[in-house]
């Protein structure tokens, strides 16, 4: 039955690579739409590479459940973060498959234009937050989890003082 079972994977990932595309934002490579999405569609798996350990030089890399983690291959690799996110992730195990790594798809949650670029909320621990310079009304001026916030200091960080919205 192997014979059967790539073609199917590269139906999803041409179906994938009809549905996205890879482009230039003001943080680096981003994925934007190419065709209007309505909401709820599962656009595909976020396929790559799972490891033991998070890679120190990689900042890409998604928790699985059990303590390993994901280094995702293109193009969902570049799904950049949003505070407003209008698709997000979700953890599917599949008992076909057999293996104890839970699978990792992404789906969109609003109805996004052709052009428009998708994005998640990458809810990292506060003890890996990064500013955030995504644009959107309710940002939170880091990237971090909602619920970790509190735990940011409020240094008199420029970036944050000149922050608008
Ligand atoms: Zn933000």
């Amino acid at each position: 039955m192997t014979h059967q079972h790539t073609p199917v994977l590269e139906t999803a990932r041409s179906r994938l690579l009809r549905l996205v595309r890879l482009g230039q934002t003001h943080v680096g490579t981003g994925v934007f739409a190419r065709r209007k999405l309505k909401s709820g569609i599962v656009l595909g798996q976020i396929e790559g590479t799972v490891l033991d350990e998070h890679p120190a030089d990689s900042s890409y890399c998604m928790e699985l459940q059990g303590g390993k983690v994901l280094e995702p291959a293109p193009p969902l690799r570049f799904v950049n973060h949003s505070c407003d996110p209008n698709c997000e992730i979700f953890y599917w195990f599949d008992e076909d498959l057999g293996t104890q790594d839970d699978l990792l798809w992404l789906q969109t949650i609003r109805c996004i234009e052709p052009g428009d670029e998708l994005s998640i909320d990458y809810c990292w621990p506060a003890d890996a937050a990064i500013p955030c310079r995504c644009g959107a009304s309710n940002c939170r001026a880091w990237i971090v989890d909602p619920d970790e916030l509190h735990l940011i200091p409020s240094p008199a960080d420029p970036m944050l003082s000149k922050r608008t919205h």
